[in-house]
């Protein structure tokens, strides 16, 4: 089978390139995927490249998530020809990953591919997308609707939020992209962006704890100052789903928005999602993000684009979903 392999060299640096590798080499599990397609997200950057603290054992296969059909299965759940999906649990960061043309996984940590998704559209979703609804789904459970006002995005271009503006914006909002790259303003707008902020306008950090309140709700991609500001500009009672870190992971904010403006910073994680909440968040996916839009935020890529694309998303200039056929 072939796969990307990152190994360790005796300098300590990390080097990936495509082998060809026998089966016996996956690690255990209970189900065996033949695996059809992978993408990149910003983590895969990092697992592809040095780590980030992410892989301690090598040589490893990155891909934090993957779509194929069962070839082998231990467990009851899942038999021969399934067509399944997987995103967290740490694989490709502690456990070999969907950059391969198999994969040995826990049965625990899949789903059944979606209802009306193909397993290529379920890896142009990913584990960015899936988090992307995880983050809207916050949002509507603390009161977020249409009418409240203006939705912000940070990050716009990238993964989780180009797919949370497609989401959004299909579902009725107005939504307000933040983007560093305005030669993307047409690819947002396409996706349903009623608005362009330029990153301009929130790198500042802050000097006042509370702006004008200007947001009903935000999916942040970002972190970092972009994030403090952010909060300080939120309507009364409005909610931020804090979802990355491509920005920085300090927030040099104040607490005084939480406290003068009841503002909710509600925390993201796709990882560890219970399996319930997956076929929730899998099932408002396959209803809510028009897969014309899916379509247009689709890059194909090979194994063997990874060492770039890897190093291209950590220093964002991966724009919307790539999607990966190992094959
Ligand atoms: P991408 O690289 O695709 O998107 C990130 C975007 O952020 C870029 O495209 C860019 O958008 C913007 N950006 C990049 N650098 C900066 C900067 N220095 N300052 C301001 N904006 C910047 O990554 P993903 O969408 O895959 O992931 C986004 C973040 O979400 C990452 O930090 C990732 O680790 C995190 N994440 C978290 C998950 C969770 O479970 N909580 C799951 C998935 C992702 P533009 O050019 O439009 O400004």
């Amino acid at each position: 089978m072939r796969a990307l392999i990152v190994e360790k060299n005796e300098d300590g640096k990390t080097s990936a390139g495509v082998q060809e590798i026998d089966e016996s080499r996956l690690p255990e599990g209970n189900v065996t995927v033949a695996v059809e397609y992978s993408t990149v997200n910003y983590k895969d950057g990092l697992c592809i490249g040095p780590g980030g603290g992410l892989v301690r054992v090598y040589p490893h296969v990155p891909g934090i998530d993957f779509a194929g059909t069962v070839e082998t299965s231990d467990d009851a759940r899942y038999k021969p020809g399934d067509k399944v999906v997987l995103t967290g649990w740490r694989v490709g960061e502690a456990h070999w990953g969907g950059y391969a043309e198999k994969a040995r996984v826990n049965a625990d940590w899949l789903v059944p591919l979606p209802e009306g998704l193909s397993t290529k559209q379920a890896m142009a979703v990913g584990t960015a997308g899936f988090t992307s609804m995880l983050a809207v789904m916050a949002l509507e459970a603390h009161g977020l609707k249409p009418e409240n006002g203006e939705v912000l995005v940070t990050g716009a271009s990238g993964g989780v939020g180009s797919v949370a503006t497609a989401i959004l914006a299909n579902l009725g909002y107005d939504v307000a992209a933040v983007t560093g790259r305005p030669e993307q303003s047409q690819y947002l707008a396409n996706l349903g962006a009623s608005k362009l902020v330029t990153r301009d306008e929130l790198a500042e950090t802050i000097k006042r704890p509370l702006e004008k309140e200007t947001w009903a709700g935000c999916v942040d991609a970002v972190g970092g100052s972009m994030l403090a500001r952010v909060l300080g500009q939120m309507k009364y009672g409005a909610s931020v789903a804090a979802v990355g870190l491509a920005g920085g992971a300090q927030l040099p904010a104040t607490v005084v928005p939480f406290l003068l403006r009841g503002v909710n910073l509600l925390g993201i994680d796709s990882v560890m999602q219970p399996y319930e909440n997956r076929l929730v968040a899998w099932k408002r996916i396959a209803s809510d993000l028009p897969m014309e839009k899916l379509e247009g935020m689709m890059v194909d890529a090979t194994l063997a684009d990874l060492p770039k694309l890897g190093a291209d998303i950590l220093k964002g200039q991966v724009r919307g979903r790539v999607v990966v056929d190992v094959n």
